[in-house]
């Protein structure tokens, strides 16, 4: 998967609720065990570093370091817009 695919993967899974739209409260790495990333759905090899993400579910949630970043970015681009539609709509003058 190239990294406009996974980009296009994770920004259509935050949309759907697939993966969180909200950062983690904790974040811990380590050496991964064939963990299945949430981003990709590809196991995380103990030759590749695990992000493991603790947000409002209980369970811990699994990327790769890469895909990550990748949801970051994705998940706090889609707020902003968010936030920049709500605030557009809230000042829009009726016609
Ligand atoms: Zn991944």
């Amino acid at each position: 998967m190239d990294l406009q695919q996974l980009i296009h993967l994770i920004r259509a899974k935050v949309v759907e609720g697939r993966l969180p739209q909200n950062t983690f409260s904790g974040v811990t790495g380590r050496a991964g065990n064939n963990e299945i990333c949430l981003a990709c759905n590809e196991p995380v090899a103990r030759n590749q570093l695990v992000v493991e993400g603790i947000g409002e579910a209980t369970t811990a949630v699994h990327f790769h370091i890469g895909c990550f970043y990748c949801w970051n970015a994705e998940r706090a681009s889609l707020a902003s817009l968010a936030r920049a539609m709500a605030a557009g709509m809230a000042t829009a003058s009726p016609e």
